[in-house]
């Protein structure tokens, strides 16, 4: 697996990827396979992260308290 991602990031030119929405770091890969295979973190709000704890720090700044359910909306079990 490692050597896969190893492969496709050893090219110098800017490849096309998908960047990371807390700290703009590229990740090479476009596909939601390959993002995954990366580990790259899926926020269904605000895209994709280079890694877990990136979701993480951006989920804290930017959500609300997950306890604060909407008023009258159904709660999304996680
Ligand atoms: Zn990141």
């Amino acid at each position: 697996m490692l050597g896969f991602l190893k492969r496709r990031s050893a090219r110098d030119e800017l490849p096309e990827g998908t960047t990371c929405q807390w700290c703009r770091k590229v990740i090479p890969a476009t596909t939601n396979e390959e993002l995954y295979l990366a580990g790259a973190v899926l926020d269904p709000l605000a895209g994709w992260f280079c890694s877990t704890p990136c979701a993480q720090q951006y989920g804290v700044r930017f959500r609300v308290q997950p306890s604060r359910t909407p008023p009258g909306g159904s709660r999304r079990a996680r």
